[in-house]
């Protein structure tokens, strides 16, 4: 089954994963929620360093939060297909925030996988409906990549946990409702789900400038003393934190992967285009054998991608992916979408230098894949010790 395009010149990838009518219905509705209501409104959103709220309570609306979350708990029980799907609109539409898929495919899941069924009553159905945004707090400013490392502290204090602590560079630190917060405990690090409204001695920075993704928010976190009840330790039990991230992080992987070869396919579609209409030497772009030679290497390395990223999502839908097969595939794709996405610009000449050209958005919008999710050196470190 074909993805069916959603910009001119976009080509549907051929895709062996398997898509039904329902996930097509669903991309639809999300094809049409960000053309309509967040396209027109990117700008602004840019401006202000993210989406408004009113956007997540809309998608909230629709459906598109926590679908995959069980129905006793707002979601729809769907599986994994609907977020590949919602990313590639995503995507394809061009619009970063609201990060949907931070909130869907990382955040909501840890309270799902391992919050008790309080946690999971009171988080998820706010969740699903855009009525709490959430975030994961892990990266320190002392660094990202040495998790074990983290010196946010939760010292016990009777019915409470006392929080002190710095963190930075978080996804939707500026308006999360719902953070779940790593840090160290007395048994090790621990994963707390900390509500933010009211919560003294918690603050968040102005979103952080950033080279790419300006319509969601990447801000500081600041902890002093703040005071949360005993019942935010996600699943009651100190000490599992670590396991519990480096869990999650295959899929949050996974999911970096999607947006990889979406941009990948996307960027494509549109440079073979473009290509297609701009003349130089009184010929078409398109038909200088340099252009030809270039997208079609990137067209195979495009579908090389494709095939290993079904691959892994097909294992993954099996309960059979490994962290190697996520690092290797979050390594594969990202480095992959830089270098394609460099090469279009490229064939776009000045133009593609210009913001107005989506060539030149996804450009800046993808150098962060390589860092994030885990870097991509931490990606072969992953591979490299299972060899
Ligand atoms: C836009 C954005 C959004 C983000 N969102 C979130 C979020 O929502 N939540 C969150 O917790 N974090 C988030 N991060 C943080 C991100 O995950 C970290 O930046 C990343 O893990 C790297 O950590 P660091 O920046 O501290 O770099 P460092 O750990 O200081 O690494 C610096 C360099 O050293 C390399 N390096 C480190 N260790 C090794 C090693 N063992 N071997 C070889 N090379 C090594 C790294 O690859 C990198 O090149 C975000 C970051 C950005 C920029």
């Amino acid at each position: 089954m074909t993805a069916p395009p959603s910009a001119p010149g976009d080509r549907a990838p051929v895709t062996i994963l398997p898509f039904q009518p329902e996930h097509e219905m669903f991309r639809d509705m999300a094809r049409r929620f960000l053309q309509a209501e967040c396209v027109p409104n990117r700008e602004a959103w840019e401006e202000a360093g993210m989406a408004p709220r009113s956007a997540w309570r809309r998608a909230g609306e629709l459906g598109l939060l926590c679908f995959r979350q069980p129905e006793a708990y707002g979601g729809q029980g769907a599986d994994i297909l609907f977020s590949v799907a919602l990313m590639e609109e995503q995507v394809r539409a061009g619009v970063v925030g609201p990060m949907m898929s931070l909130h869907n495919d990382v955040v909501a899941p840890y309270v799902e996988l391992y919050g008790d069924a309080a946690q999971k009553a009171r988080v998820l159905p706010r969740m699903a409906a855009g009525e709490w945004i959430g975030a994961i707090a892990m990266t320190e400013p002392g660094g990202g990549s040495d998790l074990r490392g983290m010196t946010t502290r939760a010292r016990r204090d009777g019915d409470e946990y006392v929080v002190t602590g710095h963190k930075t560079f978080i996804s939707n630190g500026a308006c999360a409702d719902l953070i779940v917060l790593a840090a160290q405990t007395e048994g090790g690090i621990s994963l707390f789900l900390v509500e933010t409204a009211g919560l003294a001695g918690f603050a968040h920075g102005e979103p952080l400038e950033k080279l790419g993704q300006w319509s969601a928010d990447t801000t500081e976190l600041f902890f002093d003393e703040a005071r949360v009840p005993a019942s935010a330790l996600l699943g009651g039990v100190e000490g599992r934190g670590f396991a519990q991230l480096m869990a999650r992080l295959v899929e949050e992987r996974l999911m970096t992967a999607v947006g990889a070869v979406a941009t990948i396919e996307t960027a494509l579609a549109r440079t073979i285009a473009y290509t297609a209409e701009r003349k130089a030497f009184g010929q078409r772009v398109i038909d200088f054998q340099n252009s030809r030679f270039r997208l079609a290497e990137c067209q195979t390395e495009a579908m090389v991608c494709r095939v290993f990223l079904e691959r892994c999502l097909m294992k993954f839908m099996a309960g059979r992916l490994t962290a190697e097969e996520a690092a290797m595939l979050k390594l594969r794709t990202t480095e992959q979408q830089n270098r394609i996405v460099d090469a279009c610009l490229q064939l776009h000449g000045g133009y593609g230098y210009m913001l107005e050209y989506e060539i030149s958005r996804l450009w800046l919008d993808s150098r962060i894949s390589r860092i994030y999710g885990g870097s991509n050196e931490i990606m072969k470190e992953i591979i490299g010790r299972s060899l």
